[in-house]
């Protein structure tokens, strides 16, 4: 089943000024509700990971989850799970960062990855890349390095993913 975007869209559900007034929020839930689109975009990220020489799948809290395990699987590869402050249990570290939306914290167990861990990081949307390059600073700073950031949608006008770029990781 080939990755056909404009049937990928066409599932996704824009919600106007949800959860504040003025954000086109992209809800993808009925991506899941949908096995021919969630297969879609699952293979779409797993056939592209497979060529690639990583070591760990990392994913953000919470939508970031559904996918980032869906393609660990797949690939037969490590996951870990880049929380909201306050989840995880055990030795973490945390890095503050604003939202499209407000502030937030995410945080990481500190034995998640170490130094030459090769990390794919993916969420479920990127909009100003706050959330994305606070888990890259978390990984990188345990020692492991951010072959790519992933998401199933860009909001370009948000400037997200060339900012991430602009720290010279490429964004998928
Ligand atoms: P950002 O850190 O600004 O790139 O925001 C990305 C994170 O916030 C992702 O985890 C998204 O799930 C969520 N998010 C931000 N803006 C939106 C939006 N317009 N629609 C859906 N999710 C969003």
């Amino acid at each position: 089943m080939s990755y056909d975007e404009h049937y990928v869209k066409s599932v996704v559900r824009s919600i106007p000024d949800w959860p504040e007034p003025g954000i086109l929020f992209r809800d993808i839930t009925p991506i899941f509700q949908d096995p021919r689109a969630s297969r879609m975009v699952a293979n779409a990220f797993i056939d592209r990971y497979m060529q690639m020489d990583i070591t760990h799948i990392a994913c953000i809290d919470a939508r970031g989850f559904l996918f980032g395990a869906i393609i660990a699987h797949q690939l037969n590869k490590p996951l870990i799970l880049v929380r909201k402050k306050g989840k995880l249990p055990g030795e973490t570290i945390h890095q503050d960062y604003t939202l499209e939306y407000g502030t937030a914290s995410v945080e990481i167990q500190k034995d998640a990855v170490t130094a030459g861990d090769k990390v794919v990081l993916i969420d479920d949307l990127i909009a100003t890349g706050g959330t994305a390059l606070a888990a890259c600073t978390l990984i990188n700073g345990l020692g492991a390095s951010v072959v790519e950031v992933a998401a199933l949608i860009d909001l370009p006008d948000l400037n997200g993913s060339q900012k991430i770029q602009d720290t010279g990781v490429p964004v998928y």
